[in-house]
């Protein structure tokens, strides 16, 4: 169901602090104003006609991560990250965002990607399982996408690649760029209608998101009914329980473990899916970050990253260090924006990332 004027939550939100202790962005900086409430006090003042879109209005509103870990943790499902997003839309539309954003809105608008300029692939063959491939898959991780072609192959899927080289429509929404979004949404769309695919496979949780929750809730777009969503690593993990995958176990190594995806929180039951695969070519049992699976952190991988790189660097730091801390020296992860984000960063912190999709391909009987 499309949410209807959103940004009312944010009196809802104002002067609560039930999920303050959960917000990534609020860890990070240590202020009070960059923390769910603080947002929701910013956004209602300006409903109430009590501040303007300032600059310094405007720098806050746009610090947000639109991760959800607050939405996951409100017991009354208050659309915080929607509300916000609105918020942006709105001051977009006056031409009060920061100015970048309104090239990179272009960008996206004309290629799909913030990445290349480089049209989408147009969808090839029909099938009854498709792949939706994205931007981050494309551009930022390319070994993981052919891991994963490798290990569907393995199972018996060739699945119909759909939306290559265009993002789900997540990052254009979240910036405030919701027409945007509803192209780019329903050019994902079109591929998968023209796959005839009955099966939409997902890279990742973020995706899954997109397709099951923010087409519908934030641009009004349904997605159809008669296609089922699943992430390949739930797919994989299947396979491996029911005896048709089958993985050899990898040699020693240093302590590992598993990070969670951005917007991982936004996706219930899909974190066991991945530990499973893990476990089953490593040697050792994982070690676990603190900030995991129901109250994972993104590794500043989300919107945050275009929107406000140096929190979003910050993001990235937060989960090395939580990583260190655990004690692991080698990380794993599928989703190809939070590899790229940590890689960046992993050697000044004496770490090593790795793409999970790749491990498994490697450790195909
Ligand atoms: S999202 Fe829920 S828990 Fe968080 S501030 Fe709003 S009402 Fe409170
Ligand atoms: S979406 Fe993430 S960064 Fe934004 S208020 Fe909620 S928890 Fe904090």
């Amino acid at each position: 169901m499309p949410l209807e004027n959103a940004v009312l939550t944010t009196d809802n939100c104002r002067y609560c602090l039930m999920c303050r202790h959960v917000c990534p962005v609020g860890h990070v900086t240590r202020l009070e104003t960059l923390t769910p409430h603080g947002w929701g006090l910013l956004i209602s003042s300006k409903q109430r006609g009590l501040i303007d879109w300032t600059d310094s209005a405007v720098d806050k509103l746009y610090t947000c991560a639109d991760c959800g870990t607050c939405q996951s943790h409100c017991v009354t499902d208050q659309p915080l990250p929607s509300a916000i997003a609105e918020a942006r839309a709105e001051v977009a539309e006056l031409g009060l965002a920061p100015a970048n954003l309104y090239s990179l809105n272009e960008a996206i608008s004309r290629w799909g990607n913030p990445y290349a300029e480089s049209e989408p692939d147009a969808v090839t063959g029909t099938g009854e399982v498709a792949l939706f491939v994205g931007d981050d898959a494309r551009y930022l991780w390319p070994d993981g996408l052919k891991a994963a072609l490798t290990l569907l192959r393995a199972v018996g899927m060739d699945p119909v690649l759909i939306g290559a080289g265009r993002n789900s429509g997540y990052l254009p929404s979240s910036l405030g760029f919701p027409e945007t979004a509803r192209r780019l949404a329903r050019a994902n769309l079109d591929d998968l209608q023209a796959s005839q695919a009955t099966t939409l496979l997902t890279l990742n949780p973020g995706d899954t998101y997109a397709f099951r929750k923010l087409y519908s809730e934030r641009l009004g777009i349904d997605f159809p009914a008669n296609v089922a969503i699943k992430e390949v690593t739930t797919l994989l993990a299947e396979h491996l329980g029911a005896g048709t995958l089958t993985l050899r176990r990898a040699g020693g190594g240093p302590p590992h473990a598993y990070v969670d995806p951005a917007h991982t929180v936004r996706v219930a039951d899909r974190d066991a899916a991945p530990r499973q695969l893990l476990a089953a070519v490593m040697p050792a049992p994982a070690v676990e970050l603190f900030w995991r699976r129901e109250r994972s952190h993104p590794a500043g991988s989300t919107s945050l990253r275009f929107a406000n790189p140096m929190i979003a660097e910050h993001l990235t730091y937060a989960r090395l260090g939580d990583a260190r801390e655990s004690g692991a020296q080698l990380l794993f992860c599928e989703d190809a924006g939070t590899l790229s984000a940590l890689s960046s960063k992993a050697p000044r912190f004496g770490l090593t990332i790795r793409g999970l999709y790749e491990l498994l391909a490697e450790q195909l009987v």
